[in-house]
């Protein structure tokens, strides 16, 4: 099973990786945190803008 990282849409196959669905661990950290420290710092917003990197929708093509 290969997927695109939901990061840096590297294809990351998800058989033996202990990161997936992340490429690598530096992008599973970086996510982890990036989502940790959002919520905390606006603990009032909604992350609207958290789905684009989830859905995975135009990044397809070229
Ligand atoms: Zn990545």
């Amino acid at each position: 099973m290969v997927r695109p990282c939901p990061l840096c849409r590297t294809p990351t196959s998800w058989e033996g990786n202990p990161w997936k669905p992340f490429c690598s661990e530096r992008c599973q950290t970086r996510d982890l945190g990036a989502w940790a420290s959002e919520r905390y710092a606006i603990p009032d917003r909604p992350a609207q803008e958290e789905g684009e990197g989830w859905s995975g929708e135009d990044e397809a093509g070229e």
